[in-house]
This record gives structure tokens, C-alpha cells and sequence, in this order.
């Protein structure tokens, strides 16, 4: 089983993915991103499909915000490219 950037005591206990070939996989939606970690790169805007992340400015530095984050749809390609693995995810239980 594959899953995103989280921990995963009980799959079956959370919502799971299927790919093309069968592969089970459990998507792990974006809860906010951690201000603190992000260094506001701009790469989890440009890799969203969704249109989630919104790069503004915070207390004098550039941050991501999930302005749009009912439109996750779990597929980790942001956590793929977030160095400081700012992004907080948790998988949706059943
Ligand atoms: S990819 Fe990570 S570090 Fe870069 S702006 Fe997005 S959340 Fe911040
Ligand atoms: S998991 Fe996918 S849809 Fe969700 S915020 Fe990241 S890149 Fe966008």
C-alpha cells in the first residue's frame, strides 16, 4: 500500500485509492501548511492541478496558504516537491 507523506497505523480504516493496475493507495488531503517551514518557493502552487495553494505574504515573508483546500484531491504531488515538508495532511477516515 502506498500513501502520501503521513503515517498509517490502519489503511483500512481510511478512504483508499485505487490505481489503474489495482494498487491500493490512501490520498492524504492538505489540512494548512506550516508557516513556519514553508519558505514560500512557489512550487506547490505550480505543481497543483486544484488550484489549492496561494503564495501571500505574511508577516513580511512570502508563505503558502491552502486558500483552496475542499479541492485537494490527496495525489501528493505538492508534498513531492515542498523540501521543508510544510504541508500538513491527513488521510480521510471511512
Ligand atoms: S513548496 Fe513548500 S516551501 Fe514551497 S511554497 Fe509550497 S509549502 Fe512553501
Ligand atoms: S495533494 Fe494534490 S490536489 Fe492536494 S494540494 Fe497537493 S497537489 Fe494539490
Amino acid at each position: 500500500m502506498k500513501s502520501c507523506c503521513c503515517r498509517i497505523e490502519d489503511a483500512a480504516a481510511y478512504y483508499q485509492g485505487e490505481t489503474k493496475s489495482g494498487e491500493k493507495w490512501t490520498p492524504a488531503f492538505i489540512e494548512y501548511v506550516d508557516a513556519e517551514k514553508c519558505n514560500g518557493c512557489g512550487m506547490c502552487v505550480k505543481v497543483c492541478s486544484r488550484g489549492v495553494y496561494e503564495i501571500q505574504e505574511l508577516n513580511r515573508r512570502k508563505v503558502s496558504v491552502a486558500v483552496n483546500a475542499g479541492n485537494c484531491v490527496g495525489d501528493g504531488s505538492c508534498h513531492m516537491v515542498c523540501k521543508p515538508k510544510a504541508m500538513v495532511c491527513v488521510p480521510r477516515r471511512i
